[in-house]
């Protein structure tokens, strides 16, 4: 039920909003969860026929932070909450100090599957 309600809340909706463009820019870093670890800088998202670029692939969270420090980028204020990854409000928790990134995240679920589907990983890298 819960990937049923991704698919008509998320995936479908981004598959409309992308339906016809030729590249999608992406926030996604390998840092975030195992399943992100081989993000490339440049991919191919066989599914949707486009080219995704993640600009943001081997920056870490810390990196992240300072940039938005710097140059005055609005941040959640959610993150300094412990939200570290911030979804729909009844699948997401604040994790504890030193839980990976994504724990809150469908906490419930077997570790690993922390996605919602809008990041399919049959994609062919670059
Ligand atoms: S994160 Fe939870 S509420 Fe949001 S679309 Fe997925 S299952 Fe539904």
């Amino acid at each position: 039920m819960r990937r049923a309600c991704c698919h008509v809340r998320k995936v479908e909706p981004l598959n409309r909003a992308l339906a016809g463009a030729q590249g999608w820019i992406t926030g996604l870093r390998a840092d975030q969860s195992e399943h992100r670890a081989d993000v490339a800088f440049a991919e191919f998202d066989a599914a949707r026929s486009l080219i995704k670029i993640n600009p943001l692939f081997d920056w870490t969270r810390d990196r992240a932070a300072d940039f938005t420090r710097e140059h005055g980028v609005p941040v959640n204020t959610l993150h300094a909450s412990g939200f570290l990854s911030i979804g729909c409000a009844p699948c997401t928790r604040a994790v504890a100090p030193g839980e990976p990134e994504r724990a809150g995240r469908w906490w419930w679920e077997a570790e690993g599957k922390t996605e919602c589907g809008l990041h399919v990983r049959e994609a062919v890298h670059s």
